[in-house]
């Protein structure tokens, strides 16, 4: 653990497994309450010198933290690897990524304006001034575990937040990582602070510790909730980046291998393991057969295995849980009669906890798997007949995170554009997420967006400011 600008032992450990070869990759100490709140006065302290530091200082101390992420892509890479299972290439991309977080808020931290309203009485003057909220609890998840603590440590810091960081239990050591990168970055002592150990205890103490002014989190709606929850006590600020269900529709005059080419990519990347990834497939009757056929060729042609390999397109799910309930969602379909195309069953011959890139089609929208979050490789073929009804199956969850829509109707793209409940829309584009574009879910998908100026805002507080004279102006 990192408190105050030192590296904290504990007199307890905690092994990580691997999840392609369910071996020990390393061990890290953890703790719970008392680390949380020696964090938390630490973060206090370090929040007087840094929110006084200029805009400008800041975002230089955030760009020399990015220069290093860089220079350490390969054993950070190796670290996402190891710990949760992603394709190697995929990791080091993942870093690259998180370093654009941290360059474009040390960018943006010296562009922080505040705004001159006009006054009714012109002898006073009339201002907004944006300041930090103060210390900032983040809790993150072990998918992105890399990227996620700089999309939310990088616009804290740059807005002149000090934070405490927990990030998910089975990715302690990319966290450690990153923290090296702050300590050899130059950031000072107490500014961000890592703590692993007891999710619990620690996310009691960051919502309850008064001085705590905002909690942003990523994760599973359940838990989000009960932050949220306990938050209220306090009334703290919240940015809550939870699940998804994303629709990935699918009209006949779309371009076919686009769009196959498109659901691999947003399926199978990180094994369906992120909030965005495609959870379900729409396809215009007309066209169903032909896509299945196309679609389940090219998942013939996934490479699955350790993410070490460098031609490894899949890894692992995470841990054994995430196996189970995958499989669980399969088997049900498959009871309720949806068919199996391809795929359809954990690798048996081999460790680790693999589950083969499936396929399934003849899925309804009554099936478990068309409304709870699948976090697995898995693409379920629905049909649908005309725009107005598959508009309606697209928005009918209780999620609002990922919409994509693939079309050659610009019309139609446009029509979709406005009547997906989404926070963010994909018309011909599996990926469209930029540091620059606010990140966001509507609904039971979360509150707030992170990225760009409003990801900044997340963590500033409005202050209007009246100041009044007997000054004759003119
Ligand atoms: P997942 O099921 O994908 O692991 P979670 O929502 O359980 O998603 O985990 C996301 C993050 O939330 C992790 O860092 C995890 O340790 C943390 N977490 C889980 N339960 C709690 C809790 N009760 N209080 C605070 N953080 C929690």
């Amino acid at each position: 653990m990192y408190i105050n600008g030192k590296w904290i032992e504990t007199n307890q450990k905690e092994t990580i497994i691997n999840p392609a070869t369910e071996e020990a990759v390393g061990e890290v100490y953890i703790g719970g309450q008392k680390e949380a709140e020696e964090a938390i006065q630490s973060a206090h302290q370090a929040f007087k010198t840094w929110r006084a530091l200029s805009g400008n200082e800041r975002g230089k101390i955030l760009l020399n933290i990015a220069a290093e992420l860089l220079k350490a892509q390969t054993p950070i890479a190796e670290a996402i690897t190891n710990e949760m299972g992603k394709p190697i290439a995929d990791a080091r991309r993942e870093v690259v990524s998180a370093a654009a977080y941290l360059e474009w808020y040390g960018e943006e931290a010296k562009r922080v304006y505040g705004e001159v309203l006009p006054a009714l009485d012109t002898a006073k003057q009339l201002m907004v001034l944006r300041q930090p909220v103060g210390v900032i609890g983040a809790i993150t998840p072990w998918n992105f575990p890399v990227s996620m603590i700089t999309r939310k440590l990088g616009p804290a810091l740059a807005a002149g937040c000090t934070a405490v960081l927990k990030p998910a239990p089975s990715t302690p050591q990319c966290a450690i990582e990153v923290f090296k990168c702050f300590e050899r970055g130059g950031l000072p002592a107490g500014a961000a602070n890592l703590v692993i150990g007891d999710a619990e205890a620690i996310g009691k103490e960051m919502t309850s510790n008064p001085i705590v002014k905002k909690i942003t989190f990523t994760g599973s709606t359940n838990v989000g909730k009960l932050l949220m929850r306990n938050a209220a006590e306090n009334v703290q600020k919240v940015s809550m980046e939870l699940g998804g269900h994303a629709p990935f529709i699918i009209f006949d005059d779309a371009d076919l291998d686009d769009a196959v080419a498109s659901v691999i990519g947003t399926k199978f990347k990180n094994a369906g393991q992120t909030c965005i990834s495609t959870n379900r497939v729409y396809v215009q009757e007309s066209i169903k057969d032909e896509f299945s056929k196309r679609l389940a060729e090219a998942v013939g042609e996934l490479k699955v295995g350790n993410g070490m390999e460098e031609d490894t397109d899949m890894g692992p799910l995470v841990n054994e849980a995430a196996l189970l309930k995958v499989e669980q969602q399969v088997i049900k379909a498959a009871e309720s009669g949806a068919t199996v195309v391809t795929g359809g069953s954990r690798l048996e011959d081999t460790k680790g906890y693999f589950y083969a890139p499936t396929v399934l089609a003849g899925t309804t929208d009554e099936m478990t798997i068309a409304k709870e979050e699948t976090f697995g490789p898995v693409a379920p073929i629905f049909t649908f007949q005309t725009e107005e009804e598959v508009v309606e199956r697209a928005n009918n969850t209780q999620y609002g995170l990922m919409g994509y829509c693939f079309t050659n109707d610009i019309g139609r793209g446009m029509r979709m554009m406005h009547q997906l409940d989404y926070g963010m829309v994909g018309i011909n584009d599996p990926a469209p997420i930029v540091p620059h574009a606010p990140f966001g879910g509507m609904k039971e998908s979360g509150i707030g967006r992170e990225g760009g100026t409003s990801g900044l805002h997340e963590f500033m507080e409005e202050k209007f400011v009246s100041i009044r004279t007997n000054a004759k102006l003119f």
